[in-house]
C-alpha cells in the first residue's frame, strides 16, 4: 500500500529514520492509534517514556489503584474477539489487572515491535515546506509526515510546592510514578500528602500495613463508596452477549458509560423525601453517576447543595470522632466540580487508632525536613513519605515537548493564556499534529477509553481520506478554532464546573492559566459534531496538497 508521502524522494528525510506517523505515548490511546494506522498500511513509530505499555496503568502502581468506571465498560470495544476473550474479575478492576489487559492487547495485536520504550520525546519541529515533523527523542532523530500526541491527560505527575520536598531521607513515593519494586510499610510511620482520587484509594491500603499513618489534608474531598465486588461469570456472560448494544449506547451517551442514567428531573422539583430516597439509591449502587441523580446537579447551585448535603451526612455517619468527621467534610465546595472520588473504606480508615488526620488548612506544612514533615505546630517524624499530589493535567505532558514550526510558532507560546484547539484534535498553526483527548474534547469528563477510541478512529479516517485525495497537510483554521474555544467556554460557563478549584481548570498548578479545559457538552453530542465536520469535507480544517 502506498504511504502518505514518498519520503524516499526527500534527501533530508532519507538521512534520518523516516515514518508516516510518529505517535508519542503507548497507553490506551497510543496503542489503538498504532493498531489503526498499521491497518491502513502506514509506517508508524511509537515513542514511550516508560519501560512498557500501559500509560496510566504502567505508572500508577500505588496500592489500591483501580479504575472507577466499571471494568466491563472501561475497555476497548474495537475488537469483538478481544472483548469476548478477556475476563474482568471485579466490578472495578485493579491496576495489575488493567495492566495485564493492556499487555495482552499489545501482544495479541503484535504491537510492541513498533514501540521504542524508555524513550522520551523532547521536541517536535514542523518544516512547512517539506511537510515533515522532526522528532527528537533521547538522542534519536526521526522524520514523519504526522505526529500524534497520545501523551495522556494525567501523565505529568506533580510534586507539591512545599519547601524541601526533595530533602526527605526516608523512602519517598509519588502515586503517579510508583516504582515497579516490592514495598512493605509494615511497622513503619508513613505520611501521605493529598486526598484526591489517588489518596483516597491509597490511604486505606497503607493503613492496613503501617504502624502509624499521618494524612496531611489541605482540602477535604467528596467520596462515595465504590461498591466494588467480584464479578460473577453469569453477569459477565450477560454483558458479553449484549456488548454490541452496550457499546453503541456508551458512544452516544453523555459520559461514555452506557450504564449511567440520563436524568430528566430537576432536584428542585423533587420533595426532600423523594430526594433522600433517590440519593440513597444512587449511593447504594455506587459509582460517580451519583451527580447524575438529577439533571441540574451540575447546573444549579441549589440543586447541587441537596446532593452535597446528602454526601456530607454520609461522611459524618462513616467517621466516629465528630471532630475528625467535621475536618473530613467538604465545606463551601460544590459536589462534582472537583472530580468525585470513589473509595473502599476511605472514611472508615480514620476510625483506626493509628491513623491521624492532620488538617493543614489549620496547621500548614512549613517544610519537608530530612526526617519528616514540619507543620506550624510540630514535626512529624516519618519512615515513608507518599505524595498523592496529582498531575499537571491535560496540557502538562503536551507542553513538556518543545513543539515548534518553521514559521516561528511555538505551542508553549501559543497556549500561554490557556490551550486553544479545534475539537481538541488539532491546534491552528501546527499542521499534521493531532492530539488524542486534547483540551476542548470530553476526555476527562468521560469514560476515557470511549473518548480515546472515538478520537483514534476520527484521526485514522482523516489520514485515510487525505491519502485518497492526495492531500499532504491538514490544519485547523484560526476561525474554526476561535469558534470552538468560544463554544467550549460558553457551555462550561453554563455549568457549575468552573466554580471548583480543580485541575480541570489548572487550579492545582501555580501560575497555570485558569481555563476550564474539557468539553462539557457530552460524548454523544461531541461525536456528532466531529462526524459532521468529517462528512462536510473536514469543515474548519484546511488542506495543502504540496
Ligand atoms: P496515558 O495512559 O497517560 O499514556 C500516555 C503515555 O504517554 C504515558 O505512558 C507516558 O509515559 C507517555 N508520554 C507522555 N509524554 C511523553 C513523551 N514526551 N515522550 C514519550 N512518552 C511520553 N479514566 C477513566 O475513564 N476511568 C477510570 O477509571 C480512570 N482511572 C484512572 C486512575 C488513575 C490512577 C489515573 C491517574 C487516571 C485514570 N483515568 C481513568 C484516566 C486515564 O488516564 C485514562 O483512562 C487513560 O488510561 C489514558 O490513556 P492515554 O493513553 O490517553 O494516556
Ligand atoms: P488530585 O485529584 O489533583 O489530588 C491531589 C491532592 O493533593 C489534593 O488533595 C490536593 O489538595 C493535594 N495537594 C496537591 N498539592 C498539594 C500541596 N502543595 N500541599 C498539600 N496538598 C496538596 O490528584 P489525584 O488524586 O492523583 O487524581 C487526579 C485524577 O486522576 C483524578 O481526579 C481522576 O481523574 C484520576 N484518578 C482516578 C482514579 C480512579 O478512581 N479511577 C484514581 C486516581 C486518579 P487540594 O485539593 O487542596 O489541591
Amino acid at each position: 500500500m502506498s504511504t502518505i508521502r514518498d519520503l524516499s524522494q526527500d534527501a533530508e528525510a532519507e538521512s534520518h529514520q523516516s515514518f508516516d506517523v510518529v505517535i508519542v505515548g503507548a497507553g490506551f490511546a497510543g496503542l489503538y492509534m498504532l493498531y489503526r494506522l498499521r491497518e491502513l498500511g502506514l509506517r508508524v513509530q511509537v515513542f514511550e517514556a516508560g519501560g512498557n505499555v500501559g500509560g496510566t496503568w504502567f505508572w500508577n502502581r500505588y496500592p489500591g489503584a483501580r479504575c472507577d468506571v466499571e471494568s466491563m465498560e472501561y475497555s476497548y470495544s474495537f475488537s469483538e474477539e478481544l472483548q469476548q476473550e478477556w475476563n474482568w474479575t471485579e466490578r472495578y478492576a485493579t491496576q495489575p489487572e488493567i495492566l495485564s489487559y493492556i499487555n495482552h492487547v499489545a501482544d495479541r495485536f503484535d504491537l510492541r515491535r513498533h514501540i521504542k520504550f524508555n524513550t522520551r520525546v523532547q521536541s517536535a519541529f514542523f518544516d512547512e515546506t517539506k511537510s515533515l515533523w522532526s522528532i527528537q527523542a533521547d538522542g534519536t532523530s526521526m522524520k514523519a509526515s504526522f505526529c500524534v500526541m497520545a501523551t495522556g491527560c494525567l501523565s505529568a505527575a506533580k510534586a507539591p510546592e512545599i519547601e524541601g520536598h526533595d530533602r526527605f531521607d526516608g523512602e519517598t513515593y509519588h502515586t503517579g510514578l510508583w516504582p515497579d519494586t516490592e514495598f512493605n510499610f509494615t511497622g513503619k510511620k508513613v505520611g501521605v500528602i493529598g486526598t484526591g482520587s489517588s489518596g483516597v484509594q491509597l490511604i486505606p491500603e497503607v493503613a492496613q500495613q503501617s504502624k502509624e499513618l499521618y494524612v496531611f489534608q489541605r482540602t477535604p474531598t467528596f467520596s462515595l463508596p465504590a461498591g466494588n465486588r467480584p464479578l460473577n461469570s453469569a453477569e459477565v456472560s450477560d454483558i458479553k452477549r449484549s456488548y454490541t448494544d452496550l457499546r453503541k449506547r456508551a458512544r452516544i451517551s453523555p459520559t461514555g458509560v452506557a450504564s449511567y442514567p440520563v436524568p430528566t428531573q430537576s432536584a428542585l422539583e423533587a420533595s426532600p423525601d423523594e430526594r433522600e430516597i433517590a440519593y440513597d439509591v444512587r449511593w447504594r449502587i455506587g459509582g460517580t453517576a451519583y451527580t447524575r441523580t438529577y439533571n441540574d446537579i451540575m447546573l444549579n447551585a441549589q440543586a447541587n447543595q441537596t446532593a452535597a448535603d446528602f454526601a456530607r451526612q454520609k461522611i459524618k455517619a462513616r467517621v466516629r470522632d465528630p471532630e475528625v468527621a467535621e475536618a473530613l467534610t467538604p465545606k463551601d465546595v460544590m459536589i462534582g466540580t472537583k472530580r468525585l472520588c470513589l473509595d473502599t473504606e476511605y472514611f472508615e480508615t480514620y476510625n483506626k487508632p493509628h491513623v491521624k488526620l492532620i488538617d493543614i488548612k489549620n496547621t500548614p506544612i512549613t517544610e519537608i525536613t530530612s526526617k519528616g514533615i514540619r507543620t506550624s505546630q510540630t514535626e512529624y517524624i516519618l519512615d515513608v513519605l507518599i505524595f498523592a499530589t496529582g498531575f499537571d493535567a491535560m496540557t502538562g505532558s503536551i507542553l513538556k515537548v518543545d513543539i515548534r514550526t518553521s514559521s516561528g510558532l511555538s505551542l508553549a507560546k501559543k497556549w500561554k493564556e490557556g490551550p486553544k484547539t479545534y475539537l481538541g484534535l488539532m491546534t491552528a498553526g501546527f499542521p499534521n499534529l493531532f492530539m488524542i483527548t486534547g483540551p476542548g474534547s470530553p476526555s476527562v469528563l468521560s469514560n476515557m477509553v470511549v473518548s480515546i477510541e472515538q478520537h483514534v478512529e476520527w484521526i485514522s479516517d482523516c489520514m485515510a481520506s487525505m491519502r485518497l485525495n492526495g492531500r499532504l497537510q491538514i490544519q485547523a483554521t484560526s476561525s474554526a478554532e476561535d469558534d470552538w474555544v468560544h463554544h467550549v467556554n460558553e457551555l462550561s460557563n453554563g455549568t457549575l464546573f468552573p466554580l471548583g478549584n480543580s485541575w480541570y481548570l489548572g487550579a492545582n498548578v501555580p501560575g497555570k492559566p485558569r481555563v476550564f479545559m474539557p468539553y462539557v457538552g457530552g460524548v454523544g453530542r461531541y461525536r456528532e459534531i466531529c462526524t459532521d465536520v468529517a462528512s462536510n469535507d473536514y469543515k474548519g480544517f484546511e488542506f495543502k496538497n504540496t
